[in-house]
């Protein structure tokens, strides 16, 4: 809890005595816009309030769990209940086998699941489990994808780590490192190459099928379907991290959404409902080679914790409400609209985009298509407004390639704040960069 009178400025200057850089995540100290990052002190519905008392329209939606808004009713109150039937036991309770049958119902070609208690764990630990299941040692990934903090994975890897200019992290060994094969996303020839540059070594190819961590990105037609020949045609695990995507763009996900089937499925976030959760998933047959079954090691003493189990639960029975999705996707289709007509008003090169609950805006006049084209945004213009923008009370994730995210709580009064604050901000921008270029000569 904020102590009466505390200030961010002075909040951060304390936090980074004791907390390295200040924080636990690297991209919430603010690095990559500048700035102090707001400490908070409480959050409701679409609001989260500083210590200082100002209030922000939440977006940034603790990075995509919180898609029915913060502090829900129903999952307080599941919380509650469960937190007073104890904290954690270490032996099974019925609650995990629920978010299981929860996660398969929606995610139907599913057999088996795990559940860890992060998005890390879970990337990290259907990794393990597909060089355990083919007996191969190479991985490959896509250049901006990221999938959480394990060594193998944070090669090239987006987020936090790209918005620091450093794609690779200090500490993974090179002898680790050279077993992560790197491909281009929407580059279906850069995987074929790879392929056949290493046959039969591949166990498994991670993606993030619709992308949230180079900022939104989308498939194009054809992309995820040619991978999925070229796995099955080569003996090769295709893993969607669903992370951030999954019950986020379409309660089945990228999945649901594109119907390509992957073979393993990583889930996070949203299943958690704010409580720490991870989980993975597939079929019986490649699932089995985990412990207690099979040879491929994997545990937790947190694994399917009751209090984040009735959260997630809690959580997953208010996104199966008929309309909740339609209505998600309606509002976030307003809010991007509106931003992209605002940015027109003022001639400032802009677009953006959604996909479900789950959305991306660019300095830039085309959204774009790869990672490479995503290097193409005006990034100091994207920093101004960010902070004329949290200076009006509109919270978003603050970097150039993160997404941002609504919730069900966002409501028609609180999508026209934003838009006034955009529009102001736009115009503010206008204003500051070079003048209108005059249209005599033509
Ligand atoms: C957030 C995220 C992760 C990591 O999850 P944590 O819970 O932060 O460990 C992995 N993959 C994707 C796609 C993510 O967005």
């Amino acid at each position: 809890m904020a102590r009466s009178g505390s200030s961010n400025a002075a909040e951060f200057a304390r936090a980074q005595q004791s907390l390295v850089g200040g924080v636990n995540s690297a991209v919430r100290a603010f690095r990559a816009v500048g700035g102090t990052p707001r400490f908070i002190a409480r959050a409701q519905g679409a609001y989260m309030w500083d210590v200082e008392g100002r209030r922000y329209i939440d977006y940034l939606g603790s990075w995509g769990p919180m898609i029915v808004g913060q502090a829900h009713p129903a999952v307080v109150e599941a919380v509650r209940e469960a937190a007073a039937h104890g904290l954690s036991y270490g032996a099974p309770n019925v609650m995990e086998t629920e978010l299981a049958e929860a996660i398969k119902e929606l995610y139907p070609q599913i057999e088996r699941v795990r559940l860890t208690s992060s998005g890390t764990e879970a990337a990290m630990s259907a990794l393990r489990l597909a060089r355990g299941a083919t007996g191969r040692t190479k991985i490959l990934k896509f250049e901006g994808c990221y999938h959480g903090t394990a060594d193998s994975l944070l090669v090239k890897a987006g987020s936090g780590a790209l918005a620091f200019g450093t794609p690779s992290s200090a500490g993974v060994p090179a002898d680790l490192a050279q077993h992560t094969l790197v491909a281009n996303y929407n580059d279906l020839a850069s995987v074929e190459v790879l392929f056949a540059e290493y046959p039969g070594q591949i166990a498994c190819v991670m993606i993030e099928p619709i992308p949230g961590n180079m900022n939104l990105m989308l498939p194009e037609p054809g992309f995820l379907e040619g991978l999925r020949a070229l796995c099955s045609r080569a003996g090769v695990l295709l893993i969607f991290d669903e992370v951030m995507s999954g019950f986020r763009v379409a309660p089945g996900g990228a999945q649901e959404l594109t119907g390509v089937v992957p073979d393993l499925s990583a889930f996070g976030k949203v299943i958690g409902g704010g409580m720490p959760v991870g989980a993975f998933g597939g079929s019986a047959a490649v699932m089995e080679h985990l412990a207690p079954l099979g040879g491929v090691y994997q545990a937790g003493t947190l694994s399917g914790n009751p209090i984040a189990m009735a959260a997630g639960l809690a959580t997953l029975r208010l996104i199966r409400e008929p309309g909740f999705f339609e209505a998600l996707a309606a509002r976030t289709r307003q809010i991007v609209d509106g931003l992209c007509e605002a940015a027109r008003r003022h001639c400032v090169p802009f677009s953006a985009r959604h996909a479900g609950g789950m959305a991306g805006m660019y300095f830039m006049a085309e959204a774009p298509r790869t990672f490479a084209e995503i290097q193409g945004q005006d990034a100091a213009a994207f920093k101004r407004f960010f902070h004329r923008m949290l200076d009006s009370g509109v919270y978003f994730p603050p970097s150039t390639v993160e997404a941002f995210f609504t919730s069900s709580a966002h409501g028609e009064e609180d999508v026209a704040f934003t838009l006034e604050a955009a529009n102001a901000a736009f115009a503010q921008e206008a204003q500051s960069v070079s003048p209108p270029i005059p249209l005599a000569t033509q």
